[in-house]
Parts: C-alpha cells; structure tokens; sequence
C-alpha cells in the first residue's frame, strides 16, 4: 500500500520489508527498475520542480529516510511504519547480495571515493563482488557510454549517489540502458562507506537526530536544513487547513 505525503507516493515497509523488495527486484528480470530514498527536502523540492516529481513518482520503491518524513506522515494521520534510512537499505541490500553473489556497481562521489567504498564493501561483505566503479562528475553527453559501461560489467544493483535531483534524473533516463535489475539513489553513502564521512553514533539515530550530528559535521549545510520543519507546517495545513471552511 502506498501512502501519500505531500504528493509524494511511499511504500508504507519496514526496514527489513523494504530490504526484501529491493532484493527481490534485484533478482527480477526487469531492467531499470529503480528505488528512492525521499527525505524532507526531497519532497520540499518536489513540490517546485515536476521533473524531480515524476522522477520519483516512476520509481520502483520509494522509502522513508529521513525522521521528518515520519513526523508529517503522522502529521497528516497517515502514519508510515518507520524510517529506512537508505544507508541502513543499502547495507541489507548488500549483506542479501553476498550470499546469492550479485554483482554492484558504485557510482558517484569524487574521483577516488567509489573506489575505496568498493573495497571496503568488499571486506565488510565477503561474497559481494562490486563489478566497476565510477566517479559522479561526468557531462550528460557521457551517459550513454556511461551506461554502457554498466552494462558490460553485468552489475545486477547499481548505487547511484550523485545526490538529488540529479540522481532520481539519472535514474530515470538511463536505469534501462545500465541493464541493472535496481538502481538506487543514495546521495552522499559512497562517501560514508568510503570512510571520508562518518555517520551519527547509534545513539543519535535512534533518538531521530541524525539531522543535528549531521548539521553539527557540516554547519553550511544550515542554510539547505533551515526551511525543513516547513513540511511539518503543509501537513498540517493539508490535514486541518481545509476543515475552516467545510
Ligand atoms: N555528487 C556527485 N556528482 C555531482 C554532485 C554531487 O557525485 O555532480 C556527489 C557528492 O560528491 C556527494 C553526493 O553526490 O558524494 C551528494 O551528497 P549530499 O550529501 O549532497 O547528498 P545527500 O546525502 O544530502 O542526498
């Protein structure tokens, strides 16, 4: 069941939930299937920009990451199970991968970055074989070799972390022609896996503060997260605004 925040359409599954549909696509036969990982910006910005919409409403998975998400789908009295993060996606994506030996392939971040995730995903995930790698600054002429490229390397599971929107674009015009099975936009995770970003302690994800360590690590980032509580605002228009004149 899909449920709707805001105009943009999630898939209402837990982690684990969610970690098995992404296999199963995975394993598919269909090619360009891809998966999203909204949070509250995403959909801020979805609102303004119709490209970015239909990008994410022509996924395949569209999940929760970030807590605001949870809060306005609360909010509108249409409440999701949970948040999965799309790092947290990734990692069950990759240790299912290992065992049925699925081929990844790592794309985006700066010259270096996707090399050095590989080979640590490699390590932590014994058995996953990361088939090629790319870094996220080409020219859109250089899609189509690009996703040819791709396609050699027989990946079944592309990671696509050029950050939004130009991800989900990505995604969208090219998915079919990397012959991938999934692709997923994951923004920034090459660079945490590669180690050159950290991750909030567990302790801070739990308590849903994840946006606070995050903002703590890269202060510029104020200016992107300050109109982020607005979601919570057009829930609430969008539940009760309405009501007034009814
Ligand atoms: N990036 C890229 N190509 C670009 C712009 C960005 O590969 O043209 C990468 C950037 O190096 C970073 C990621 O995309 O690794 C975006 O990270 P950001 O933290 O902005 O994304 P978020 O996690 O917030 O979605």
């Amino acid at each position: 069941m899909k449920i709707d925040i805001l105009g943009v359409s999630f898939d209402n599954l837990t982690l684990e939930e969610a970690i098995e549909a992404g296999l199963a696509l995975a394993r598919g036969k269909q090619e360009g299937a891809y998966a999203v990982t909204p949070n509250p910006e995403f959909i801020l910005d979805a609102r303004k920009n119709e490209t970015f919409r239909l990008d994410l409403s022509g996924a395949a998975l569209t999940i929760p990451d970030g807590i605001g998400v949870i809060y306005a789908a609360k909010v509108l009295g249409t409440p999701l199970k949970g948040k999965t993060p799309g790092i947290d996606f990734a990692a069950g994506v990759m240790a299912g991968m290992a065992k049925e030996s699925l081929r990844l392939y790592l794309l985006g971040a700066k010259p270096g970055v996707a090399e050095l995730a590989g080979k640590n995903l490699m390590g932590r995930y014994p058995g996953l074989t990361v088939c090629g790698v790319h870094d996220g600054y080409f020219m859109e002429e250089e899609s189509a070799a690009l996703a040819a490229e791709i396609r050699e390397s027989q990946a079944d599971v592309v990671f696509v972390c050029l950050g939004a929107p130009k991800q989900e674009r990505w995604m969208a015009a090219h998915g079919a022609e990397t012959g991938a099975h999934l692709l997923v936009g994951l923004g920034g995770s090459l660079d945490v896996f590669a180690g050159t970003v950290d991750r909030a302690p567990a302790g801070w994800q739990k308590l849903g503060l994840e946006w606070l360590y995050r903002l703590c690590k890269e202060p510029w980032r104020w200016k992107r997260m300050i109109r982020l509580p607005l979601i919570l605002w057009y829930a609430l228009l969008a539940r009760f605004g309405g009501k007034k004149r009814g």
